[in-house]
């Protein structure tokens, strides 16, 4: 077995870092999902953090993580949003100086959100790899520290807090369900979980539109993936093809990769909002997208999704619940 590079200790170090600065975030029932798997489905409502995701919890862990001299000089990072939100935030809160470099599909939303918490926000290119040009630079000229959405260990430690959480709300838990992309959540996530609970089940779940970690993990190695527009914008982007930390850990420790199409993206964003009440991103609701599809079998578990964010274009999100396919008020 590869060596891990982030350990389950690192994990229960973060949580007290970052208390004070996140909020310990409910696991409630979903009672419709539960039917219709004939399980015990649950959702971690990663989407009430004060940036409306879970990364808060890796950038925070990270940002405390800086010396004296980092700390002055700033953070840089690019990011498809919630990241780039989540550092945003916690450096306001430190007092760091913060540039987010992004590309031009990241939603208008998102943008305004970075500048309003008083983050130095640059738009470049046309995808993540543009942005990251960018944001080397800011290291290498300018002495910034870079924050890395996924590939970092204190980020994936700060994650993997949500698995501490978990177990303590749900002890029996078998089955987690965890959105990917860069893989710094389900790390953490599996870290937590698997040094308590060696065989709960930990499935990725991604879109069908640019799986970086799904071909990665097929390939044996990082493998770069064509970026597309999706619903589930925020696990676009790839894992690098330098990749230090998450393909390992995603090798190791996780059991499956399931990948979904828009259209089911979309129906579990209508599922979650009309069903449970829920406002989600389309990136959150893979989990459930999985289950409602059938694509992880449940029957008889007791099931964690980790609904990760809610930070979707309103307008964009109207359309989803309204359109096509629309379940109605029950
Ligand atoms: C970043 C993000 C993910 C995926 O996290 P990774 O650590 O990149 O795998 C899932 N959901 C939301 C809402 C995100 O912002």
């Amino acid at each position: 077995m590869t060596p891990v590079p982030v350990t389950a200790a690192e994990v229960e170090a973060a949580r007290s870092v970052i208390a004070e600065h996140v909020v310990r975030t409910p696991v409630v029932p979903s009672p419709s999902l539960s039917h219709r798997c004939s399980a015990a489905v649950f959702l971690k409502l990663e989407s009430l953090q004060p940036t409306g995701a879970f990364k808060l919890r890796g950038a925070t862990n990270r940002l405390m993580a800086l010396d004296e001299d980092e700390r002055r000089r700033g953070v840089v990072t690019m990011s498809t949003g919630n990241h780039g939100r989540a550092v945003a935030y916690a450096a306001q809160r430190l007092s760091v100086p913060a540039v987010i470099c992004m590309s031009r599909l990241v939603p208008a939303n998102k943008v305004e959100a970075i500048r309003d918490l008083g983050a130095d926000a640059r738009i470049i290119g046309n995808s993540q790899d543009e942005a990251e040009v960018e944001a080397k630079r800011c290291v290498e000229e300018d002495g910034m520290v870079m924050v890395s959405p996924f590939d970092d260990p204190a980020v994936i430690a700060g994650q993997g807090t949500i698995g501490l959480e978990l177990l303590e709300d749900l002890p029996d838990v078998d089955l987690v369900l965890v959105p990917l992309s860069g893989g710094g959540l389900i790390g953490g996530i599996a870290l937590a979980v698997k040094a308590r609970r060696p065989h709960a089940r930990i499935v990725g779940v991604t879109m069908e539109r640019g799986a970086a970690m799904y071909e990665s993990l097929k390939a044996g190695h990082p493998v770069a993936v064509t970026e597309e527009a999706s619903l589930a914008d925020s696990l676009g982007g790839g894992i690098g093809l330098d990749n230090r930390c998450t393909f390992d850990l995603c090798r190791t420790l996780v059991d499956d990769v399931v990948l979904v199409s828009e259209r089911e993206i979309a129906e579990a964003m209508r599922h979650t909002f009309w069903q449970d009440r829920l406002v989600a991103e389309g990136g959150a609701v893979v989990g459930q997208a999985a289950l409602l599809t059938g694509k992880v079998t449940a029957a008889g578990h007791t099931v964690a999704c980790i609904l990760s964010g809610r930070n979707v274009d309103m307008p964009q999100f109207v359309e989803v619940v309204t359109g096509p396919g629309t379940g109605g008020s029950p």
